[in-house]
């Protein structure tokens, strides 16, 4: 099929590669020239594992081109998925950009004679597919919703870090059609994936998108009040508490499988919280649509809480070992998750908030984020480090943010070599705390009891 990808950002490019790759031919349109001319040299403008590759393949190949010419896009293609940002401003989802590039889409199939799907990809809340997104489109191309061009809402459940991986083997595809003939054409464009097929009405796939996040949320801020409960009573570990939970069937599914171990932990395990672009805004939106709605959300404003009071926790057991004014802290890790250099929401970012009102000198390092933390405007008057090693030397404390396994290298050896005082404040259960408090090293994680 031929497609068009209107937004180039962390879904739309993914998305775009990942179709490419499997045989559709695919303009990215996106507004922003400059991301425009990288993609085009095969460079993508952001961190994601396995894009550089499979993006420069399909450039070579000439399956994937981008442009910002939105109008020849259209024109020249079958379906239009709709990838721009729903960011939320003032407790509000903006839908400024999904607004402006339905009209544009809308304006395009205008001079368009044959069929058209246009999919939104984008997070919205039930109703916006249809009140807001086909009434844009049927002003601006004069037709009404099945007088040659159909709807679709197709959430997309990337993971960021495993975005590649999860766009090419889906758990699951959702499309919410506005009739048949759109629904056979979706059937088309997936044909060659092996999931799971949810044919729905659009609104229940806009909320299915928003339970599936709000849920993952809700699990992990359980997890941080169980891992804060475990760390008030000595002797309990709460990484043994996850394993002993976890076991059962009902949460770990893969144990049933022959050679699958069965100590897969995903969602249950304690730390800073979560972050990132998703989940603090569509828990945030979910609730907000409740409150209009008139339905009390009692459980996600909880969890919104606790995940905001969670990343101070790093700087509660810091105070507890020494002053903090004038020490040096390492913070290492930007990105809201490994795998990614997304800083949208990151956990890290109220920790050196934190960290700075108290008057600590602040360094930070992330291996891949570096070049977008240079340009934050949250990181002025912190000091940039090259590598790990360069962050740790002269530290009177280290806190780990994000969990990168480049950091596994670090050993209590390079702790007690670099570092002034031989602190790690551990923000995701990363290190063996056994063997670094062996060694000497003052280890404190969330979630645990102090080790003495
Ligand atoms: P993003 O901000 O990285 O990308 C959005 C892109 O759209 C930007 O490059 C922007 O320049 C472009 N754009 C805006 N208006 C445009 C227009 N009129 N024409 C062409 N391009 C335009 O956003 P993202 O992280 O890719 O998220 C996109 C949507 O997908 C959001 O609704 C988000 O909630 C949802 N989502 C995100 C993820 C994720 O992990 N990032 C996962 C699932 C769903």
């Amino acid at each position: 099929m031929n497609l068009s990808i209107v937004g180039t950002g962390y879904v739309g490019l993914v998305t775009g590669t990942c179709l490419a790759a499997a045989g559709h031919r695919v303009a990215c349109v996106d507004v922003r020239a400059n991301i425009v001319e990288m993609i085009n040299s095969g460079r993508p403008p952001i961190y994601e594992a396995g894009l550089e590759l499979l993006l420069s393949q399909v450039i070579r190949d000439a399956m994937l081109t981008a442009t910002t010419d939105l109008d020849s896009a259209v024109a020249n293609s079958d379906v239009t998925m709709l990838c721009v940002g729903t960011p939320t401003v003032n407790s509000q989802t903006d839908l400024s950009q999904i607004q402006l590039a339905s009209q544009s889409i809308g304006g395009a199939l205008r001079k368009k004679t044959a069929y058209h799907v246009v999919v939104v990809k984008s997070t919205v809340l039930p109703g916006t597919t249809e009140d807001l997104v086909q009434p844009s489109i049927e002003n601006a191309c004069q037709r009404k919703l099945g007088e040659g061009w159909g709807l679709c809402m197709n959430p997309e459940f990337l993971r960021e870090g495993q975005a590649v991986e999860d766009c090419r083997w889906p758990d699951r595809i959702v499309i919410g059609v506005s009739d048949d003939r759109a629904a056979e054409v979706m059937r088309q464009l997936y044909a060659g994936s092996h999931c799971p097929l949810v044919v729905t009405t659009p609104k229940t796939a806009e909320m299915i998108k928003y339970v599936a996040n709000s849920l993952f949320a809700t699990l992990i801020s359980f997890s941080n009040e169980v891992g804060n409960l475990c760390a008030s009573v000595p002797g309990v570990d709460a990484r043994e508490v996850w394993r002993g939970v976890h076991l059962d069937r009902r949460l770990t599914p893969m144990r049933a499988e022959p050679g699958k171990p069965a100590e897969v932990v995903h969602y249950l395990w304690h730390g800073l919280g979560f972050g990132g672009s998703c989940f603090p805004k569509d828990v945030a939106a979910l609730r907000g649509f409740g409150k209009r709605n008139g339905v009390a959300t009692g459980l996600l404003d909880s969890v919104l809480t606790t995940n905001e009071t969670q990343p101070l926790r790093m700087i509660d057991l810091l105070e507890k070992e020494m002053d903090v004014p004038n020490k040096k802290v390492a913070v290492l890790g930007l990105a809201f998750k490994p795998g990614t250099d997304d800083l949208r929401d990151s956990p890290a970012f109220p920790v050196i908030r934190a960290l700075k009102k108290r008057g600590a000198k602040v360094v930070v390092h992330d291996p891949v984020a570096m070049p977008l933390a240079r340009r934050h405007d949250e990181l002025s008057g912190v000091d940039f480090a090259s590598d790990w090693q360069d962050a740790l030397k002269e530290a009177d404390a280290c806190c780990l943010v994000t969990s990168w396994s480049e950091y596994k290298a670090i050993t209590p050896e390079h702790c007690l070599q670099f570092m002034r005082q031989p602190v790690i404040l551990d923000g995701r259960g990363f290190f063996d705390p056994t063997s670094f408090t062996r060694a000497g090293v003052i280890w404190r994680g969330i979630g645990y009891t102090p080790i003495v």
